[in-house]
């Protein structure tokens, strides 16, 4: 009789030997991660878990990549994609990115990254580094999901919140549900709600970003600097000329810190469209979206394609939630079905 677990095993060395030998060479997979927290932090988190990984995660994952693939500097992935540096059709490539610009990513991804001696970039929202302002959806999840809230505090926030997501009971709640509504919804009142639920509350806005002598460190390591705008927008609902500012004022910030930069922009929520491309090609080598896919390393078309994974504007990522970082099978699972998207 055959056991569910060899037949489980079999498929295993099939998808492994599929990757090794068919879908990965020539190629780069772009990882995407956002917050690294510690064991007991990311144990600790209850809302947006699944941007964040722990430290534990993430040296496991690099550990596995490493045996993988070739990691190399963005840098390294824009010139095999110009033709500037050649690369082995038979060597599979990643890249590793942050998005956003946390904290954590000083404190908990750096000192491992380091050791590893493995490079990476971090893509910028410039209006967050080296300031006091915070990200509203962090903000807004921890006015929401405050332990030690009244039955009035309770009572006031459900009020403020039923325009947007309806009627709610406040111990019920799915924060994250509550900021992905606000996010695709209600984008322009995302602020003002978020402020009003901290008043509330009786929090303050808290920052999450790094400051820029942290980046300063972190270049002397291999580490790069890429934009992800100056506000974080969604960049498909601005007009052009606002569009222009966040695109170019969030590049010529880096550049003038004086850290390790590199000519990319990933879009804020994986908001993009034909305009965004069009504005962004003018400004940077390549751009990174939040689509599923590996970025094939043989195209440099700019087309507006949004599928298309050899367009250097629209580079798809695999995003590595902290499941996925654990475990191999899974991994394997996200590859398949990233490439079964390149086209
Ligand atoms: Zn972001």
């Amino acid at each position: 009789m055959i056991s569910s677990k060899s037949v489980k095993g079999v498929l295993g060395y099939i998808s492994h030997y599929a990757l090794k030998t068919l879908v990965l060479p020539g190629n780069c997979t772009v990882f995407t991660f956002h917050r690294v927290l510690s064991e007991d932090e990311y144990r600790q988190t209850t809302f947006q878990k699944s941007i964040a990984v722990s430290d534990v995660a993430l040296q496991h994952f690099i550990l596995h990549i490493k045996s993988r693939f070739d990691v190399v500097s963005l840098q390294d992935m824009i010139d095999f994609k110009n033709g500037k540096k050649e690369c082995s059709s038979k060597q599979a490539y990643a890249c590793i990115t942050f998005d956003d610009g946390w904290y954590d990513n000083y404190t908990n991804a750096f000192p491992i990254l380091k050791a590893m001696n493995v490079p990476a970039t971090v893509f910028l929202s410039t209006d967050f580094i080296g300031t006091d302002a915070g990200f509203w959806w962090q903000n807004l999840g921890d006015a929401l999901s405050c332990k030690n809230l009244k039955g009035s505090q309770q009572d006031q926030l459900a009020k403020l919140l039923t325009p947007f997501v309806g009627e709610v009971a406040v111990d019920v709640w799915n924060v994250d549900d509550i900021i992905a509504v606000i996010k695709q919804d209600f984008y322009d009142q995302a602020l003002n709600i978020t402020e009003q639920a901290l008043e509330i509350a009786g929090q303050r806005l808290l920052s999450h970003g790094l400051d820029w002598s942290h980046c300063d460190v972190m270049s002397e390591y291999g580490i790069t600097f890429g934009s992800h705008t100056l506000s974080h927008p969604r960049l498909s609902l601005l007009e052009p000329s606002v569009l222009d500012k966040e695109l170019s004022l969030s590049k010529r910030c880096i550049e003038s810190k004086g850290v390790n930069y590199v000519n990319a922009i990933c879009y804020p929520y994986g908001d993009v469209n034909g305009s965004v491309i069009n504005a962004a090609e003018k400004i940077y080598d390549i751009g990174f979206t939040t689509q599923l896919g590996i970025a094939d390393l043989n195209s440099t078309s700019l087309a507006e394609d949004l599928t298309n994974a050899g367009s250097m504007m629209s580079v798809p990522r695999i995003n590595m939630p902290n499941n996925l970082a654990l475990n191999t099978g899974r991994f394997n699972y996200r590859l398949i079905r990233a490439a079964l998207r390149r086209r």
